[in-house]
């Protein structure tokens, strides 16, 4: 049913970090800082000025978490304004997107076949999806134990996606329909495609080692709150036993010898 809008209902900025990624906590925090100061509506996605260069994804994040944060306690009104007239549409759509490129993967495979697509045919819409928010540069994992103090240091920079004019999409897909060229993510969102490039990597094989599931035993996953538990273990371990030793099993323990 039709709302009649009135009140004070306020432009909202958009927090970023500093890879240029949506820093969402920041935006919860906006959120509740508005409606707690007594405003009766909230108007995000772009109507501080930054709606051009804001992706369709992004606009969908944005709109999803606040519309979470906000809990029905005031009214929502999503910025849907763009540059090109494709994108304003992506973002007003809430069916199923289409994309000429769809990469499901968004490590050292999958970006650079995006940005290669999107470069040899800069008129194709580009998407990429990955599992995880923050992608952790794998090669940099190493250092993470010991020059890098955190994860954070080595993360992968969205902005190379947005600046190549690539849309990125935070989601796991389960589901590939060749037939009708639809991809399905966890969360049910579907993705028509042209083209499909399949760069979902790899994971570490642990032996069948019996006992090798158990709490404390780790092996280098590339996944930013896995390796932060890891070295957290690390920190509070007596001793540490690295089985394997060739150069990524060697360069963790820098960490353990400064302790
Ligand atoms: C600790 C470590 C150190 C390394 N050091 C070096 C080095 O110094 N030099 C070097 O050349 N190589 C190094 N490597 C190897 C290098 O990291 C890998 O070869 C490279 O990461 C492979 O890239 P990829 O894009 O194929 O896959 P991955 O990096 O495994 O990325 C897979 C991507 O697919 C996504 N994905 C998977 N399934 C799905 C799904 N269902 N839905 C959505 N997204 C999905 C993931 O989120 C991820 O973004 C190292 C690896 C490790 C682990």
């Amino acid at each position: 049913m039709a709302k009649e809008l009135k009140g004070i209902i306020v432009p909202m900025v958009t927090p970023f970090n500093a890879d240029e990624s949506l820093d969402e906590p920041a935006l919860r925090r906006v959120v509740n800082y508005l409606i707690e100061s007594g405003v009766h509506g909230l108007f995000p996605a772009g109507s501080q000025g930054e709606f051009y260069a804001l992706t369709p994804h992004e606009t969908k994040r944005i709109t999803d978490v606040v519309i979470d944060e906000a809990d029905g306690r005031v009214a929502v009104m999503v910025g849907t304004g763009a540059l090109i007239a494709s994108n304003a549409q992506r973002k007003r759509s809430k069916g199923m997107s289409n994309y000429d490129v769809v990469v499901i993967g968004g490590s050292a495979a999958g970006v650079p076949a995006a940005i290669t697509s999107r470069r040899h045919y800069p008129g194709k819409t580009v998407l990429v999806i990955r599992k995880e928010s923050r992608a952790v540069i794998p090669c940099a994992i190493p250092y993470i134990f010991g020059e890098l103090s955190s994860s954070s240091q080595s993360l992968f920079s969205d902005g190379v996606l947005s600046s190549n004019g690539i849309d990125l999409n935070i989601g796991e897909v389960v589901e590939i329909d060749r037939g009708r060229r639809i991809i399905t993510t966890v969360d049910g969102e579907q993705v028509h495609y042209n083209k499909l490039i399949l760069a979902t990597g790899s994971l570490p094989v642990v032996p069948p080692i019996p006992g090798a599931e158990k709490e404390g035993i780790f092996a280098l996953q590339k996944s930013v709150p896995y390796l932060e538990r890891m070295i957290e273990a690390m920190d509070r371990a007596k001793s540490i036993v690295i089985v394997g030793c060739g150069f990524i099993g060697e360069t963790p323990t820098s960490r353990w010898w400064r302790c």
